[in-house]
C-alpha cells in the first residue's frame, strides 16, 4: 500500500455522537483490495472508508474517490442568515432560531412531536411525523435550536414539517457560505458525503485535463477552481446563480461531461471503421426486381437515403446508420432494399420492431414482397407455439431464413442466425441500449471480429443539431419528403361536450367506405385502468354505432387476436377500430382516414404526431379530430396548439424539445445510462458545440489530453457508451 490508512469514522449521525465514535476507532485497517492495491489504479483507491459506506456510494455510482470530485450538489441550503419567525418568507427553505417552549408527543391524529419555539417575534411550530427519542431530547423546554426548514402557513399558524435542528448556544456561528446539498441515497446522510469529498477533494489530482489555451479561450474556468468553488460556494455567492446553474463553474463541468461524451463517440466512430463487417457489394438482382414491382418509384429523399445505406453497405466494417423520417415518408421499403442487398450476397437479415403489431405488419408486407422473389421470412415472437418456434429456430439457425422478423424475441440466446449480416430495428428509440447492442452481437460468433450492418429507423424526428450532436457515433440519413399525392392531415379541435357532432362525423365517413380510428383515453398509471377504459369505450362505440362493424384491439389482446383484428381492419371488414395507443407505431392502413383521439389533452406532443400519422397515408383527404376535456393546464394547451398548427414532425419536435427537454425525446437511449448529469441539451446547446470542436481537434492534435478526460470523466463507465 502505498501509504497507511486510517478508518474513518463515517456516519449521519449528529456531531456530539460522531465525535465519541471517532476517538473509540483508533484501528489502522484499509478496505482496499490487494487487486486494487496492484492495478495501475491503486493511488486512486478510496482511503478510510468503511465498507458500508463504500456499498452506498457505489449505489450512486461512486466507485471511485474521482467520482465524489464529480458528485456535484444538487442545489444549497442557505444557512448563513436567521429570520425573525414573524418575518420568514414561506416560498422556499430558511434558517429561524428560537427557544423552545413546548414540547409533547401527540398521539391524534397520528403519533408525532410537536414542538413550539419563540424568538421574540413569534412562535413556530415544528412537526415530526418519524422521530426518535433522541429528538424529543434534544428539543426539550429551555433548549435554544436553529431550524432549518419551509415555513408553511397551516391551520394553527406558521410550522415546519421535518425541519432540520441543531441545537446551538447564543455564541454558535453562523455558516459562513452556502451549504451543498448532494443527491444521495438511503442511509447515507448529508455529512457522510460532505466528508467523503472533501477528503477526495484534497487526494484526486484535480489538476486539468485540457490546455490551457483552450480553457482560456473558452472562457472557462479551470478545472479544480470549478469543482472547489461548487463544492465550496465562497461567502459572497448568489445563491440564485448558483440554482440555474449559469456560472461559469457549472458551465465548465458541462463542458467537460460533454466534451467527455463526443469523445468517448468520435473514438467509437473510428474504432468501428477499424472492425470487420462483410463487404456487401449491390448485386442489383433481387433489389431491381422489388423495385418494378412496386406501384410507385421511391422520392428523391428515398433515393438518397438508399444510396447511403447501399454504399454503407458495400464497406468491409460495420455500418451504423440511423435513418429518420417523418410518419409516413417510406423507411419501410428502404429497409426492405436494404435486405435485399445483404441476401444478394447469401447474408441473413433481422428486422426488430418495438411491438407484436408493428413487427406482425412487417412481417406481412415483407413476406408480400419478398415471396414474389422467393425468399424465406420467418415470424419469431414470444406467443409462437413451441412446435412452429422449433420451426423458425431451426429455420434461422440453418440459413433457410432470409429474413428474420419479430418482437424482441429475436435477441433470446436461442435465436442463432447462420449468417447475419444486417439487423434493422424500426422505431429504435424505443429500444434500451442493452437490447440493441445483444441484436448487434448476434452476427458476432466467437473468435470472430466480424460484425453485422446495423440500420436503425426512428419517426421521432430529432432536429438536425441534435442528431449531428448526440449521435455522433453513428451516421444519419432523413427522409424529409412525403411520398407525392399526399394531402396534409387536417387537424381538429373540438372540446368534449360537442361530442354529438363528432359522431356525425364518424357515421358519414363510414358510410362512404371510409375507415376511422377512435383512440381511447390514455391510462398510464394503471395498466388494468388501461383495459378498462379500452372496454368502456369500446362498449359506447358500439352503442354509438349500431349500424357500423366495430373493432377493438389493444395491448392486452392475446397476439393472434390481434393479428386477427388488424388483418380484418386492413381488408376492411372492421370499419371503426376502437385502439388504444398499440396502434401508435408504425400501423399503415391506408384506407383510413379519420381518427377521433379521446382526451388529447393528456398525450404528449410527439405520441399525438406518431398517432395522427396513422391517417393520411392514401390519397383520401384525411382528418385527425383531437377531443379534449376543459379546463386544460397551460402545458396541455399549448400542445394542442402546437399540434393544431404543425404537421411537419421536425416542428412538432422542436417544440417538444422546447418543452420536455432532450432526455425525454430521446427516448430509452437514455434511460438506465447516465449519460449526461449536468448538461441539458434543450438549454446547452451552445456549449455542446463547443464540446463537438473541442473533442474534434483534442483528437487530432493532442490525444493524450483526450485520454485523460475520457479517464477522468468516465472512468469505467465507457463500455455502455460504444452502443
Ligand atoms: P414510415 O416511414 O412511417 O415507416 P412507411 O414505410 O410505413 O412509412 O410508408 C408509408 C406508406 O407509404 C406505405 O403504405 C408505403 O407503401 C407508402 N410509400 C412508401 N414510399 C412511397 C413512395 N415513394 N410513393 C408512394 N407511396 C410510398
Ligand atoms: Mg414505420
Amino acid at each position: 500500500m502505498p501509504r497507511a490508512v486510517k478508518k474513518h469514522a463515517v456516519s449521519a449521525s449528529p456531531p456530539a455522537a460522531r465525535a465519541k465514535r471517532a476517538t473509540s476507532t483508533k484501528r489502522t485497517e484499509s478496505n482496499a483490495s490487494p487487486a486494487t492495491a496492484a492495478s495501475p489504479q491503486a493511488s486512486y483507491g478510496f482511503t478510510g472508508v468503511q465498507k458500508a459506506t463504500l456499498d452506498k456510494l457505489t449505489r450512486l455510482g461512486i466507485t471511485r474517490p474521482f467520482d465524489l470530485v464529480l458528485h456535484l450538489p444538487l442545489r444549497y441550503d442557505d444557512e448563513t442568515h436567521v429570520y425573525p419567525i414573524s418575518d420568514a418568507p414561506s416560498a422556499h427553505d430558511v434558517l429561524v432560531e428560537g427557544r423552545v417552549v413546548e414540547c409533547d408527543v401527540k398521539f391524534r391524529p397520528r403519533r408525532q412531536l410537536v414542538c413550539h419555539i419563540e424568538d421574540g417575534t413569534g412562535v413556530l411550530t415544528l412537526r415530526f411525523l418519524n422521530f426518535y427519542p433522541s429528538q424529543a431530547k434534544q428539543l426539550a423546554s429551555g433548549s435554544l435550536v436553529r431550524a432549518f426548514g419551509e415555513v408553511r402557513h397551516g391551520f394553527f399558524g406558521p410550522e415546519m414539517v421535518h425541519p432540520r435542528v441543531k441545537t446551538v448556544r447564543d455564541e454558535t456561528p453562523l455558516a459562513k457560505a452556502l451549504t451543498p446539498v448532494y443527491p444521495t441515497t438511503a442511509g447515507l446522510g448529508q455529512e457522510t458525503l460532505r466528508r467523503s469529498i472533501e477528503r477526495a477533494l484534497k487526494e484526486c489530482d484535480l489538476a486539468d485535463t485540457l490546455p490551457l489555451a483552450t480553457i482560456a479561450a473558452l472562457r472557462l474556468p479551470r478545472f479544480d477552481e470549478a469543482v472547489r468553488f461548487l463544492h465550496n460556494p465562497p461567502p459572497d455567492v448568489v445563491l440564485d446563480d448558483l440554482q440555474a446553474r449559469e456560472h461559469p463553474a457549472w458551465r465548465r463541468i458541462k463542458f467537460d461531461e460533454l466534451l467527455a461524451q463526443q469523445l468517448s463517440m468520435r473514438m467509437h466512430y473510428t474504432k468501428r471503421k477499424a472492425a470487420d463487417a462483410p463487404a456487401l457489394r449491390p448485386q442489383r438482382t433481387l433489389t431491381q426486381r422489388l423495385l418494378s414491382s412496386l406501384p410507385f418509384a421511391l422520392t428523391r429523399a428515398q433515393q438518397r437515403a438508399l444510396d447511403e445505406v447501399e454504399r454503407d453497405l458495400a464497406q468491409p466494417y460495420p455500418m451504423q446508420r440511423l435513418l429518420q423520417g417523418d410518419v409516413g415518408s417510406g423507411k419501410t421499403i428502404i429497409a426492405a432494399l436494404a435486405g435485399l442487398q445483404a441476401i444478394e450476397n447469401g447474408s441473413q437479415v433481422a428486422i426488430m420492431a418495438p411491438t407484436e403489431i408493428l413487427a406482425e405488419q412487417h412481417y406481412r408486407k415483407f413476406s408480400g414482397w419478398l415471396a414474389a422473389i422467393g425468399l424465406n421470412v420467418t415470424w419469431i415472437a414470444g406467443g409462437l407455439r413451441k412446435r412452429d418456434k422449433q420451426d423458425a429456430l431451426h429455420s434461422i439457425a440453418s440459413g433457410t431464413t432470409h429474413v428474420a422478423v419479430g418482437t424482441h424475441a429475436l435477441f433470446e440466446d436461442e435465436v442463432q442466425f447462420a449468417n447475419l449480416a444486417l439487423a434493422i430495428v424500426d422505431e429504435q428509440h424505443r429500444f434500451g441500449v442493452h437490447q440493441r447492442l445483444a441484436l448487434r452481437m448476434k452476427g458476432t460468433r466467437p473468435g470472430q471480429r466480424s460484425q453485422p450492418h446495423q440500420l436503425m429507423m426512428s419517426a421521432t424526428p430529432i432536429p438536425r443539431t441534435l442528431a449531428m450532436s448526440y449521435y455522433a457515433d453513428l451516421d444519419v440519413s432523413v427522409i424529409d419528403e412525403l411520398p407525392p399525392g399526399r394531402t396534409p392531415v387536417a387537424t381538429r379541435l373540438v372540446a368534449d361536450t360537442r361530442r354529438d357532432e363528432v359522431v356525425q362525423r364518424v357515421r358519414d365517413a363510414c358510410m362512404t367506405g371510409s375507415q376511422a380510428y377512435w383512440v381511447c383515453p390514455l391510462i398510464e398509471e394503471s395498466e388494468t385502468l388501461q383495459l378498462k377504459t379500452a372496454l368502456e369505450t369500446y362498449e359506447s362505440v358500439q352503442a354509438a354505432f349500431p349500424e357500423l362493424r366495430v373493432g377493438l384491439i389493444h395491448g392486452r389482446l392475446k397476439s393472434d387476436d390481434k393479428t386477427a383484428v388488424m388483418a380484418a381492419f386492413q381488408r376492411g371488414e372492421i370499419q371503426l377500430l376502437v385502439a388504444t395507443t398499440v396502434i401508435e407505431v408504425g400501423v399503415d392502413v391506408a384506407n383510413a382516414s379519420l381518427m377521433i383521439i379521446e382526451h388529447a389533452e393528456r398525450m404528449g406532443l410527439s405520441q399525438l404526431h406518431q398517432l395522427r400519422g396513422r391517417v393520411g397515408r392514401g390519397a383520401a383527404h384525411s382528418t385527425c379530430i383531437l377531443l379534449y376535456q376543459n379546463p386544460l393546464t397551460p402545458t396541455a394547451r399549448e400542445r394542442l396548439k402546437i399540434i393544431y398548427e404543425n404537421t411537419d414532425g421536425f416542428e412538432v419536435a422542436r417544440h417538444d424539445l422546447r418543452i420536455r427537454g432532450p432526455g425525454e425525446l430521446l427516448g430509452a437511449r437514455q434511460s438506465g445510462v447516465p449519460m449526461l448529469r449536468f448538461a441539458d441539451l434543450a438549454l446547452d446547446l451552445d456549449i455542446l458545440d463547443a464540446a463537438r470542436d473541442t473533442a474534434e481537434r483534442l483528437l487530432r492534435d493532442d490525444p493524450d489530453a483526450a485520454h485523460a478526460h475520457l479517464a477522468r470523466w468516465l472512468g469505467g463507465r465507457h463500455e455502455l457508451l460504444k452502443v
